[in-house]
């Protein structure tokens, strides 16, 4: 194989090398879920976080109701016993009796609240679970294809790895410089091909004495309008 056809092979085999890089990382982000999927498991965890913390303030309502309702108890029986005779006392036991009243009403109310919204939460979290399952169970399916392509793409990243460092045996350093150097500067496209008499890549027209040097294939020739190696098949 004569040196130019030797780079443009090189070429194919760095843009094969480069696509399955390119995919072998988007599969690798890919594989813990899809952003879909990330933000359906993410918002079903916020909505059983505020689930559980309003069944808790419900819980704690009803906890603090309750044993103001002994409290109260308590002191109306001591109300009623009519062992309290004096009158200060019986009025600060009375308004004590009434404020207790009006907390536990107000307790009463705030567990009604959160019970209320925690029913709606719970019909929320319930619907977001079942879909969360749904999305779960597809993903199961997905991630099984993602896992058996990532091995194949792996394979193939390492033979082609191989294939490459066969490649460069037979390419002189300063081509193999050249083509390097083009590479990084030309849009990964070092060697275009040349089509009738332009260049492959940048489609210019080039001067005859160019595409004669070209077709000998026999030395390093430049495409003069993009600087790219020339290459005839
Ligand atoms: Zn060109």
């Amino acid at each position: 194989m004569n040196p130019i056809a030797e780079l443009y092979r090189l070429q194919e085999i760095d843009t094969a090398w480069a696509k399955i890089r390119q995919r072998i990382l988007q599969l690798q982000k890919f594989s813990g879920g899809s952003a879909q999927l990330l933000k359906a498991r993410e918002e079903a965890k916020v909505a059983e976080t505020e689930l559980n913390q309003t069944r808790k303030e419900q819980r704690e309502a009803e906890t603090e109701a309750n044993s103001l309702v002994e409290r109260i108890r308590e002191s109306e029986e001591t109300l009623m016993s009519g062992q309290v005779r004096n009158p200060k006392e019986l009025e600060a036991l009375q308004s004590s009796v009434e404020s207790m009243r009006r907390h536990k009403s107000a307790l009463d109310d705030r567990g009604v609240e959160a019970m209320v919204k925690a029913d709606e939460l719970s019909k929320k979290f319930a619907a977001q679970s079942a879909a969360l399952t749904d999305q779960e169970t597809e993903w199961t399916t997905k991630q099984t294809s993602i896992d058996d392509e990532l091995v194949r793409r792996k394979k193939e990243y390492a033979y082609l790895k191989n294939v490459r460092e066969e490649a460069l045996k037979t390419i002189s350093a300063k081509y193999l410089e050249q083509y390097e150097y083009l590479r990084g500067r030309k849009n990964g496209i070092a060697v275009a091909k040349l089509e009738e008499d332009s260049c492959g890549a940048c489609h210019m027209q080039l001067p005859v004495g160019v595409v004669g040097s070209v077709r000998r294939n026999s030395s390093l020739v430049l495409c003069t309008a993009c600087g790219r190696i020339l290459y005839a098949e």
